[in-house]
């Protein structure tokens, strides 16, 4: 028998199989998904393969033979199937995707050796730092050993000093060298095998579903029933009892004996929401994935849903990978969250891969969100995807009332200071009636933009109606998609004033201003600065809770999914923030945030109130997000999207170049480029096609970094092409270029 063997390596030419012989006494172990060793070309160590097909004959001859089979942690063929799909669709290696599809932490060959530490209080974790790759790429670290460990440190989070020797082979003497010489570091931490061992929860039970939750779950009860891959959008208001919905609809899934993933944000896969899936299903049937769990703690569920122990997976987007045995439902929650785009090899999105299991395995999908993806919601209205709607909350909790203070008009009237006076005198009152407040300053997006203090003007691309990024460097404007600049304003072209300003206030600055404003107020910090390892951001938000903390600020990590009965003000601080961020999705991310945000408001007998500061008052998103009208925000929003090309109506692939040097880039960039030309010329396909420019951030680490936008429905034939000329231009002089192509990318920097 001959295996087909990819090789475990990103290198692009090393994206195809290799046939091997399978040795006669192998022949019962391997199958489609083995994990085997192999002789590759003159390199000494065997290397790590993935079996992807068997067959009886190769048209080569002299086969060497497979060296070595791993037995256990492998992947079943429609995993391969699926990593071949995902291969060709994100133009990535087979490799790239079969390693997101691994047990956590598999390493080596001795993996299976793995230490099974009972629940441990204290132990001494290891991790590497970003500088080791300089100094592997510039031979300064020499060992292989040390090389290897570093490698498998900086590709898993939290690993155990202990588990070091089982996982990678590589001695705990070695890891103290490079703990003396800077390159890795070792820290304490909490931690449990079982994440859930302190969990005492009380059981719930399914609650009497309003009307249009009943509605809802009949739907999709009916698709299961009837083995449809149907798609759902569960579109209800924050509070409206979504997840009420979710769970009796695992729960019927369960009781059929098939298993369920849900897929939350990571950023609310928080032990309030797991509590809430204990509670009812109990944590024997609930496997958690995500990326705060040390990578035992990860093997561990990993092999509870691999042997059909739990039927239930909850994690964040790479839980869709999950070895889950008999399929019954996928749920997408919050699926709007930019979270479910990776933004890393392979940028895939989730959604596609649901999209993929969901008809592989004949099982409803469900999307579940208060402020829908465009996207989503445009395949709703087109039939596509059948939707669902959840208009009231659930317990009848009033929607909050939501204000837009003019922050320009704050500055007429002498308010220097980022807290308008209606803000200011409605924290006094919430302080006096020992309420909480939660104040929202998104300081995420990193380009600073240029506005007029007077009129609000902010400068914007002649072609793509897009926020203009300013670059410090050259002193100048320029648009992220289409390449325009124009020199910087120091006169606002519309009102003539010279107060044109930096926008640039960021949390750290907000606090300090509130504790000299409210000398007596507590208050409570949450954005990246805040939130590390010790200090996870559930901590920050039970602190806040529990200890009755008079105002929490925080970046978008609070806006997420929380529920605190005390709070009933919210206030944003500059809503402008996310509408330069220079990018064509800024006014659906400003929409989605401001109604999230207010949803954190009000959510019990107490009507919450929302105060939104803003130097736009009349921008749409704005206005439509104070009347809490999402179809408004869709109707304009699509028109203005249909214009302009931009998702759903069209999709947007970046093919991104970097390299140190920026001649080489121009010159493959531009044979990529001439390429593309003639062959949408010869074949006639429908596709707006940009020339290379730089990116915006046109220099990281120095590299520089180049790009091409293509405009197109994004199918099989752009696919055809685009990875033709990889295979063919790119690949055959790319002088040391790396490329990546990106679909739809979150963001365009
Ligand atoms: P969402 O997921 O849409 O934000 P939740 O499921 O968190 O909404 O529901 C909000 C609140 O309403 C929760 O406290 C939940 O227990 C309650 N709730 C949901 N459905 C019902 C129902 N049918 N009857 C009574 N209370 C409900
Ligand atoms: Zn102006
Ligand atoms: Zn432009």
């Amino acid at each position: 028998m001959i295996a087909e063997v990819i090789i475990n390596s990103n290198v692009k030419n090393l994206n195809k199989t290799f046939d091997y012989n399978i040795p006669f006494e192998m022949e019962e172990k391997i199958t489609i998904g083995s994990r085997v060793l192999v002789k590759f070309g003159n390199i000494k160590k065997l290397e790590e393969g993935f079996v992807v097909n068997i067959k009886d004959l190769s048209e080569w001859e002299n086969l060497k033979d497979i060296s070595a089979v791993e037995e256990k942690d492998f992947i079943d063929e429609p995993k391969v199937e699926m990593a071949k799909w995902m291969a060709n669709r994100y133009f990535c290696n087979v490799s790239d995707c079969i390693k997101l599809m691994l047990p956590p932490g598999t390493g080596t060959k001795e993996v299976s050796k793995r230490v099974k530490e009972k629940s441990l209080n204290s132990v001494k974790l290891v991790k590497t730092n970003d500088e080791i790759k300089d100094d592997i790429e510039n031979k300064i670290l020499k060992s292989e050993k040390q090389i290897k460990l570093l490698k498998f440190l900086s590709e898993n989070d939290d690993v155990l000093l202990t588990d070091i020797p089982v996982l990678t082979d590589v001695s705990t003497a070695i890891v103290k060298t490079l703990q003396k010489n800077g390159y890795v570091e070792i820290y304490e931490k909490q931690i449990e095998r079982n994440p859930f061992l302190h969990k005492v929860v009380e059981q719930t039970h399914n609650l009497k579903l309003t009307k249009e939750q009943k509605h809802a779950y009949e739907m999709v009860e009916n698709a299961i029933d009837d083995y449809m891959n149907s798609e759902f959008l569960l579109f209800g208001v924050t509070g409206s009892g979504k997840t009420e919905v979710y769970l009796q609809l695992i729960q019927k899934v369960l009781n059929e004996g098939k298993s369920s993933i849900m897929l939350v944000p990571e950023i609310s896969l928080t032990p309030q929401t797991v509590d809430r899936f204990i509670a009812r299903f109990g944590q024997d049937n609930i496997a958690v994935l995500h990326s705060k769990l040390s990578v035992g703690e990860r093997y561990d569920q990993w092999y509870k849903i691999k042997t059909g122990k739990a039927k239930i997976v909850i994690g964040a987007r790479s839980a869709i990978f999950a070895p889950v045995e008999n399929l019954g439902l996928i749920i997408i929650d919050e699926e709007h969250d930019n979270s479910y785009k990776s933004e890393m090899t392979p940028r895939y999105n989730v959604k596609d891969l649901a999209r993929y299991l969901g008809k592989k395995y004949d099982v409803p999908i469900v999307y579940g969100s208060a402020t829908p993806d465009m996207t989503t919601y445009h395949r709703a209205i087109n039939g596509e995807i059948e939707l669902l709607e959840l208009t009231k909350r659930a317990n009848d909790a009033e929607l909050p009332k939501v204000e837009v203070v003019d922050l320009k008009q704050e500055l007429a009237n002498g308010n220097r200071s980022m807290i308008s006076m209606k803000l200011y005198e409605a924290i006094q009152d919430n302080l006096k009636n020992k309420k909480q407040t939660i104040l929202f300053l998104n300081r995420r997006g990193y380009s600073t933009f240029i506005m007029c203090r007077d009129c609000g003007f902010t400068a914007k691309c002649k072609n793509c109606n897009i926020t203009m990024t300013y670059h410090l460097k050259q002193n100048k404007l320029k648009c992220h998609y289409c390449g325009y600049e124009c020199s910087a304003l120091t006169i606002c072209p519309d009102c003539k004033s010279n107060n044109i300003r930096y926008f640039g206030t960021g949390t750290q600055k907000l606090e300090a201003e509130i504790n000299k404003m409210f000398p007596n107020a507590t208050t409570i910090r949450m954005d990246v600065d805040t939130v590390s390892a010790k200090n996870s951001h559930e901590d920050i938000l039970n602190k806040f809770k529990n200890e009755n903390i008079d105002i929490l600020i925080g970046t978008q990590m609070v806006v997420k999914g929380h529920h605190f009965p005390n709070v009933t003000l919210v206030g944003v601080i500059a809503a402008d923030t996310n509408l330069n961020i220079g990018d064509y999705m800024a006014s659906e991310r400003t929409f989605q945030i401001l109604t999230q945000v207010a949803g954190r408001a009000g959510r019990e007998k107490e009507r919450g109130k929302v105060i939104i500061q803003t130097y736009n008052p009349d921008n749409f998103s704005i206005e439509f997000s104070k009347k809490q009208d999402y179809k408004l925000f869709y109707n304009l929003e699509s028109t203005i999207r249909k214009q302009l090309k931009y998702p759903p109506f069209c999709d947007i692939i970046m093919l991104g170049f970097t390299s140190e040097s920026e001649t080489n880039i121009q010159k493959v960039a531009n044979e990529v480029h001439t390429y593309l030309k003639n062959k949408i010329k010869t074949d006639n396909i429908p596709i707006i096609l940009y020339k290379p420019v730089p990116s915006p951030i046109d220099k990281i680490k120095n590299k520089y970094r180049w790009r091409i936008i293509i405009k197109c429905k994004f199918g099989d034939d752009i696919i055809e092409i685009i990875n033709e000329c990889i295979n063919t231009v790119f690949s055959r002089n790319n002088k040391g270029i790396s490329l990546i192509v990106d679909v739809n990318p979150n963001n365009m920097l």
